[in-house]
């Protein structure tokens, strides 16, 4: 049985009105763990468990970390997350509140990754962030759903990090018969490593990330989603953080749903009628979500914009 849970579907009118377009929301801020990863997390749990493994590793201090926590505790085994000392007290006791044993090893994420891939015993699962077919399998399961919840997409627009959820929505809408469906692929300034790649026509690393939107910050994403790019309408944006930030505060008071900066990145597209969206008359719109959001924080990013 998936770990997931099947998301609403729903047209905004709200959104719709101000953006000019229909506009459809797939609400995967209500996955119990806060975001879309459950899907991808929970499958590659699922399937690495059937195949033995007696305990998850993981080294996400993000919604992947608290994904696997939730998905571990669910399926009754253990898991250990190392996690940078920068990661914030609020995201180690979210995945601590899971039940898993939450480590605390260096300053970067590569220290905190060297750690758990060092500490991998015989019969642990190391889960990924984004970059594993099993997990973008999982997160396919998201265009099944709208398959079956309403019309065809003129397009999709979504958040890119490491181009996990890229990977897996564009899996489901080829095994879903949507193979001409364009899809937005939106990152912010300063955690733009998909925009590089696609203007460099190669994998590109980002020497550092700067935005705030943290759960975008892959400085390199899965090449995959390059490959993708290739054989598929990707049509690659990138907004600035002060625009994330106010289109999750936009949304908030549109939909009452409290979303990080990730996931305003797209929602920037949507509300601010961007022009990879020129000609479209409806979109739909993952609203991918994030645990690692206070409403505290946000004001402040707001009030701290330019
Ligand atoms: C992980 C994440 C993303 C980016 O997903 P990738 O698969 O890394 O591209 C976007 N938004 C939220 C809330 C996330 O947790």
């Amino acid at each position: 049985m998936p770990l997931h849970v099947e998301t609403p579907l729903l047209q905004s009118r709200i959104l719709g009105r101000r953006a000019g377009r229909d506009v459809w929301l797939k609400l995967e801020a209500l996955q119990p763990s806060g975001s879309f990863k459950l899907r991808g997390v929970g499958h590659a749990c699922e399937a690495h468990r059937e195949r033995g493994a007696r305990r998850f590793v993981s080294s996400s201090g993000g919604n992947a970390g608290l994904a696997v926590a939730y998905a571990a505790r669910r399926l009754g085994l253990p898991a250990m997350v190392v996690v940078p000392e920068s990661t914030s007290a609020r995201a180690r006791d979210l995945i601590a509140g899971e039940g898993a044993e939450v480590l605390v090893h260096g300053r970067s994420w590569q220290e905190a990754n060297a750690r758990a891939l060092a500490l991998l015993g015989p019969t642990d699962a190391f889960i990924h962030p984004f970059d594993d077919p099993l997990l973008w399998a999982g997160h396919a399961t998201l265009v099944d759903e709208l398959a079956a919840q309403g019309p065809r997409p003129e397009a999709v627009v979504l958040s890119v990090g490491g181009g996990g959820l890229l990977c897996g929505v564009l899996e489901g809408l080829h095994r879903n018969g949507w193979t001409d469906v364009p899809v937005v692929a939106v990152e912010t300034e300063g955690a733009e490593s998909l925009a590089r790649a696609m203007a460099a026509g190669r994998l590109v690393e980002l020497p550092a990330i700067t935005s705030v939107a943290t759960s975008l910050g892959a400085r390199q994403v899965a090449p995959q989603a390059l490959a993708w790019t290739r054989r598929h309408p990707v049509r690659s944006v990138v907004v600035p953080d002060a625009a994330a930030v106010r289109a999750c505060a936009a949304f908030l008071d549109d939909h009452r749903l409290l979303v990080e900066p990730a996931c305003g990145a797209a929602l920037a597209a949507v509300y601010g009628d961007l022009p990879a969206l020129q000609g479209l008359r409806s979109v739909h719109l993952v609203v991918c979500g994030g645990a690692g959001t206070t409403w505290g924080q946000l004001r402040g990013w707001i009030e701290g914009a330019p």
